[in-house]
């Protein structure tokens, strides 16, 4: 079973978020649980923990239906112990909002070096905010993203997302979720069969799929390797409608939130009901 969604708007409380993943159709939806340019938020109302959860069952979506993603400000590999600190307090704060609307993961971007110490020392960084924020929450599953490769983003490489999970003392508790147009960028080549089961028989040697708890949906504007993130809506990009296929009729992909981002929003419900289309022709 394939579920299928987008990462909905939650403006006006996370409450709203499965109302609007209801309306387009989908069977499966990302979230922010606070504004994602915000350092501090108000914390979660019961009013809202309670209506969040009563929405979730009445539009039928369970937490492994559901993929909320952090802030775009954490970095849990910041050089700067200050800076690292905030960081830290953050992603507590947003480990503590999943745990309080009874959600069982938390997608993230592992973090950056920002040039000023090595690739290795950071991803230790990254491995230790995890192990804290662990220690503190209870059944939330901390979901490494992949990255572009971006100015110092590291998790651009299968070997970094394994190198952090090899440092993290609960791995029943660390997961992660792959962007395809950050495999794409950051080089991994997903644009055909041949390459697309390369890379994935590569991914599960590294790191393995049982870790796997998300996809992220994305077409490219840039190219193989261009270290640069630029979503695009799906077959208008690089990637074209190929690898997206292939996702929807692979069954190593079932059970888990499979989430656009795609830059039209407008397209979510028509793209939602390609990709199913794809998903069914198969079963
Ligand atoms: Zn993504
Ligand atoms: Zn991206």
């Amino acid at each position: 079973m394939k579920f299928i969604g987008a990462h909905v708007s939650a403006a006006g409380g996370v409450e709203n978020a499965p109302v609007n993943a209801h309306i387009i159709g989908a069977t499966a939806f990302a979230l922010f649980t606070k504004n994602q340019r915000q350092w501090e938020a108000p914390p979660l109302t019961q009013k809202s923990i309670d209506t969040f959860k009563a929405n979730r069952e009445k539009y039928g979506y369970t937490p492994s239906q559901i993929l909320p993603h952090d802030s775009y400000l954490i970095n849990l590999g910041n050089p700067d112990s200050d800076a690292l600190e905030k960081s830290r307090n953050a992603f507590l704060d947003e480990m503590v909002r999943c745990q309080q609307l009874g959600l069982d993961r938390l997608n993230f971007h592992p973090g950056s070096h920002l040039n000023k110490i090595s690739e290795e020392e950071s991803l230790l960084l990254i491995a230790e905010s995890i192990n804290m924020a662990l220690e503190r929450t209870q059944g939330v599953t901390a979901i490494i993203e992949n990255t572009s490769g971006q100015g110092s983003n590291l998790g651009y490489t299968f070997e970094q997302i394994r190198f952090i999970i090899d440092h993290v003392n609960d791995q029943s508790r660390v997961g992660v979720c792959i962007d395809t147009c950050h495999a794409f960028t950051a080089g991994y080549d997903i644009s055909t069969p041949e390459a697309f089961a390369k890379t994935f028989s590569h991914f599960d040697r590294v790191i393995g799929f049982k870790f796997l708890k998300g996809i992220h949906l994305n077409d490219t504007k840039k190219g193989l390797g261009s270290r640069v993130d630029r979503h695009e809506n799906i077959g208008d990009g690089l990637l074209g409608i190929e690898p997206f296929r292939l996702i929807m009729t692979d069954p190593r992909f079932n059970g888990i939130p499979i989430i656009l981002e795609t830059p039209d929003e407008s397209r979510w419900a028509e793209e939602i009901k390609m990709l199913m289309k794809f998903a069914n022709a198969k079963e």
